[in-house]
């Protein structure tokens, strides 16, 4: 497992829970996302109806599944937690839909890899409270229309432009969520310092935010491996330095790049000359799979300005041939 991976480890998912903030108020940066998810919940909550179906979109490891949790404990509603991979067929969602009941909410992750049929099901579901329940096969089939109690539901997607038109259009409120700033993720780290009773120093926590590629997971993660170091290799304190030397121990350099990132970068500048190129050769390369490239590797690189998507294909920006430490080539040197 890659230390920088912005997906949980098996073995992280409880210490991730233990971790989770449990309320708006202890949610960390995403200053816009919180403050339109109060004015959601708080009027539904006058109201006294289930607010509008939101959807989370936004890369791995920013919060959505805490966020998810956070509504629910908000709203007083029990929360049931699947994702678009796990329901293969129709009937799967319409067993789930049909034990709800009325205000609970239907967290559904990742749920761009929804299959098509459980989609369409869901968006009649989601609209008119009511599922279709085809009976029998062929010209005698017929569907049964269940009732669905008013319910609302959650998705949270890494890949918003994966979703069809009319499943996002069902979703009343949609919250973009961003990588986070240091600053941010520095008051992450004193947090789970705090909860997991770790003594860390500021400075030391400021690196560690810093090489984070702005997620909370990754911080987390990275202040855990930090303690481990610090517990064996020097006297359990995270200072500036033990930090420093911890982060070195795991390869992730001052601009919080890994191994994958660099060799991204690598072949963009050498192997192809900065490009373009498109993303399944650049994956090729670099021996990964295109949806780790797309979806771990490139949107931290876009972010730090390394690497540019452009229709032709993925280019290495001025920044990256200097990260690399390789010259840029003459023609090349007009294009910026
Ligand atoms: P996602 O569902 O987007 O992949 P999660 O909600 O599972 O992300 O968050 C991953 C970890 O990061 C959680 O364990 C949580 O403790 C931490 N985390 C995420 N966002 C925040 C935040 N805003 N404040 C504090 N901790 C956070």
């Amino acid at each position: 497992e890659e230390v920088v991976s912005p997906y949980a480890a098996v073995d992280e998912r409880d210490v991730e829970t233990s971790l989770r903030p449990k309320s708006l108020k202890e949610f960390v940066g995403q200053g816009r996302v919180r403050e339109q998810l109060g004015v959601v919940l708080d009027s539904a909550k006058a109201r006294r109806q289930p607010p509008d179906h939101i959807l989370l979109s936004g890369p791995p490891g920013l919060g959505k599944t805490s966020l998810a949790f956070i509504i629910a404990a908000d709203l007083g509603a029990s929360i049931r937690v699947t994702s678009g991979p796990a329901i293969e067929r129709a009937g799967d969602l319409a067993a789930m839909l049909s034990t709800l009941d009325e205000g609970d909410v239907l967290f559904i992750d990742e749920i761009h890899r929804i299959a098509r049929p459980a989609e369409e099901l869901l968006y009649v579901a989601m609209e008119d409270f009511r599922v279709d329940v085809v009976v029998g096969k062929g010209p005698g089939a017929t569907a049964i229309p269940l009732d669905v109690a008013p319910f609302t539901l959650v998705g949270a997607t890494t890949r918003s432009g994966l979703l069809t038109g009319p499943l996002r259009d069902r979703f009343g409120f949609v919250a973009h969520m961003d990588f986070y700033a240091d600053a941010e993720l520095e008051s992450v780290i004193a947090r789970s310092a705090r909860l997991l009773d770790i003594e860390i120093e500021p400075d030391g926590a400021a690196e560690i935010a810093r090489r984070s590629r702005g997620t909370p997971r990754i911080a987390n993660r990275l202040l855990r491996r930090a303690r481990d170091f610090a517990q064996v290799r020097a006297d359990g304190r995270l200072s500036l330095e033990v930090c420093r030397a911890a982060l070195d121990v795991y390869d992730i350099d001052e601009m919080g790049l890994d191994r994958l990132d660099r060799m991204v970068i690598d072949a963009l500048v050498r192997q192809f000359n900065g490009g373009p190129v498109g993303v399944s050769t650049l994956a090729l390369a670099v021996g990964e799979e295109v949806q780790t490239v797309e979806e771990v590797a490139e949107p931290f690189l876009v972010r730090a300005g390394l690497l540019a998507r452009t229709p032709r294909g993925r280019i290495a920006t001025r920044a990256a041939w200097e990260h690399i430490g390789v010259p840029l080539p003459h023609d090349e040197a007009r294009l910026f």
